[in-house]
């Protein structure tokens, strides 16, 4: 299910999407990409956004510059380590030259000029905005940092710290794995149904298999948090059954590319 509310957008043969309610917003830049574009293998012309192990650094230098150069953005990425944890940084100026990547899952700011990723296959990168305060965050949301509610401690840093009414948040979600494919096992889907008690994240596949529902989990932290579900827009696309779009971890195992969502004021 494709929604309405994105487009896909092309800029020098490098796709990507875009919400359309964040992109009515002159004040700021954001997109979503694809898995093409790049100068990276795999088989070829991939973007490959991270430096992981098999992939030359200097590619996906060029990768980056050349998805920001696309969403108009300056090529100065502030990125995270991420470590699946529910750790949320305000950043108001560029980190330093010695510790370039806090450690953590989602980051915030209110600062021109920081260009805000997130970094994934299969996890979903999750972009939000406060038309009135002009605070933007990035979220990188997998099944440990959903459980350990990472989207409601960000929007909670967001109301605590910079003033955002939740009310008002503009929430877009990019690809992610989704309940069609996503399989776990019985501890995890178990530790999702305590944490979130008494709604239905799981479900038996016709071969048996458990299926969790990530995206129904960052939706009630939405809720919980105070934002308005008019104003979650959620791409619906599935990183593993979209092969021709997106990579996919469990689809392509190590040897994955990584998607980016990105975002900056201008
Ligand atoms: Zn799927």
């Amino acid at each position: 299910m494709f929604c309405e509310s994105f487009v896909r957008r092309e800029i020098d043969d490098l796709p990507f999407y875009r919400c359309t309610a964040l992109e009515e917003l002159t004040f700021l830049r954001h997109g979503f990409s694809t898995r093409h574009g790049g100068v990276s293998p795999l088989p070829s012309r991939s973007l490959n956004l991270s430096f992981v192990s098999w992939d030359d650094p200097q590619r996906v230098g060029e990768n980056r510059k050349r998805f920001t150069h696309a969403l108009e953005l300056p090529d100065a990425l502030v990125t995270l380590s991420q470590i699946h944890s529910d750790r949320v940084h305000i950043i108001e100026e560029k980190p330093d030259q010695r510790n370039p990547s806090p450690q953590g899952d989602a980051l915030v700011t209110r600062s021109l000029g920081l260009v805000l990723a997130v970094q994934g296959a299969d996890c979903f990168p999750i972009l939000i905005v406060d038309p009135e305060t002009k605070a933007i965050a990035a979220v990188h949301a997998g099944w440990r940092g959903t459980l350990a509610r990472i989207a409601a401690k960000t929007i909670a840093k967001m109301r605590e710290s910079l003033g955002c009414d939740p009310a008002r948040l503009l929430i877009a979600v990019g690809p992610g794995i989704r309940s069609c494919c996503f399989e776990v096992g019985p501890e995890v889907l178990r530790a999702f149904q305590t944490e979130f008690a008494g709604v239905q994240l799981g479900q038996t596949s016709a071969s048996g298999r458990l299926r969790l529902d990530l995206r129904r989990a960052l939706e009630i932290q939405f809720e919980e948090a105070g934002a308005s579900s008019e104003r979650v827009y959620d791409l619906g696309k599935c990183t593993r059954c979209c092969a021709d779009e997106f990579f996919s971890f469990r689809r392509e195992g190590p040897r994955s590319g990584r998607l980016m969502g990105v975002i900056g004021l201008v």
